[in-house]
């Protein structure tokens, strides 16, 4: 029904998450309406992102120098360590206020029958920085979901083993069941943070 570039542009919106068909099409006829200046402001944005922003080597959550805001700042507490599935993870544990730690982003949950091992995700690095000097708990916050609580436990496991002085501690319960952190409101998250119990 439409032309080619048109249907190249309903195909690519069509990729977002929780955009279906209409949704695209009203995008993209929204993106034909407005300016050019408008339009190719979106383009240059996803541009910029695409060139600028990649891990920390630290932490690997999103950096647009070697460090991340999070790593680069002093006033940080290097004695806690805060685990999260993804980078998207950090922003409502920041949001909470409550902890003023340290992070460490996996890349993702352990989850087998989808392919996901251990080697897969960044837990020989956390292996590393927790067993360094200073740690003395991490904190373990992926979801709460049959991955996220999956690997909880494997973290819980390879710590108890490899870096015995440190304690490793879970989110509180209250947490909706089987749902992602970034979904959960701050009041709840930050309660959850605060009554973190041991694993
Ligand atoms: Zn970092």
């Amino acid at each position: 029904v439409f032309a080619p570039p048109i249907n190249r542009l309903i195909t690519e919106l069509s990729r977002f998450p929780g955009i279906g068909q209409r949704t695209a099409q009203r995008l993209a006829f929204h993106l034909l309406r407005v300016s050019d200046e408008e339009a190719l402001a979106l383009a240059d944005a996803i541009r910029e992102v695409k060139e600028t922003v990649g891990e920390c080597e630290v932490c690997f959550n999103l950096a647009t120098e070697s460090l991340c805001r999070i790593c680069q700042d002093d006033r940080r507490d290097g004695h806690v360590l805060c685990v999260v599935e993804e980078p998207s993870d950090v922003i409502p544990i920041e949001r909470t206020n409550e902890f003023n730690g340290r992070y460490h982003v996996l890349g993702g949950a352990l989850s087998p029958i989808d392919g996901v091992d251990p080697e897969d995700l960044h837990l020989a690095e956390l292996i590393e920085r927790a067993s360094a000097d200073g740690v003395r708990e991490v904190v373990v916050a992926t979801n709460a979901t049959t991955t996220g609580e999956a690997t909880a436990l494997y973290i819980a496991d390879v710590l108890r083993e490899r870096a015995p002085s440190v304690s490793v501690t879970r989110l509180a319960s209250g947490l909706p069941v089987g749902s992602d952190l970034e979904y959960a409101d701050e009041i709840t998250l930050g309660r959850a943070v605060r009554a973190r119990r041991e694993l």
